[in-house]
């Protein structure tokens, strides 16, 4: 792999509590069964956040990510529900799009997916 799968973002939200959301780093990859971006988390109190081996080519991350209609603007059954591991996204049977139960490789990032 020549790019990242995996890109750093630093949300510094005014409207989060607490000192640790405040330089809030997410993880941002782009979901091949949506179309667009989905993130996890590693720091602060809340949760949810996630377990990651630290590797922006080959993620392993753990627990599932789960992305919810009240999450997205997915619609009212945009469900998407993944594992990442060691590069490759398996996404579970409830996911609403037509990777559900297929396993297949992040995509690489471009400058241009910027969300
Ligand atoms: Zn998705």
């Amino acid at each position: 792999m020549s790019e990242p799968v995996l890109r750093v973002r630093v949300y510094a939200s005014d409207f989060m509590s607490g000192e640790d959301e405040k330089e809030d780093i997410r993880y941002v990859f782009h979901c091949p069964g949506c179309g667009y971006g989905h993130w996890f988390k590693t720091g602060g109190t809340k949760r949810p956040k996630w377990e990651f081996n630290d590797d922006l080519y080959r993620p392993t991350v753990r627990p599932s990510i789960l992305v919810n209609a009240q999450a997205t603007h997915l619609g009212p059954n945009g469900r998407c529900h993944s594992f990442i591991t060691d590069g490759r996204i398996q996404f579970l049977m409830d996911c609403w799009h037509d990777l559900r139960g297929m396993t297949v490789d992040l995509p690489e990032l471009e400058e241009e997916d910027c969300w």
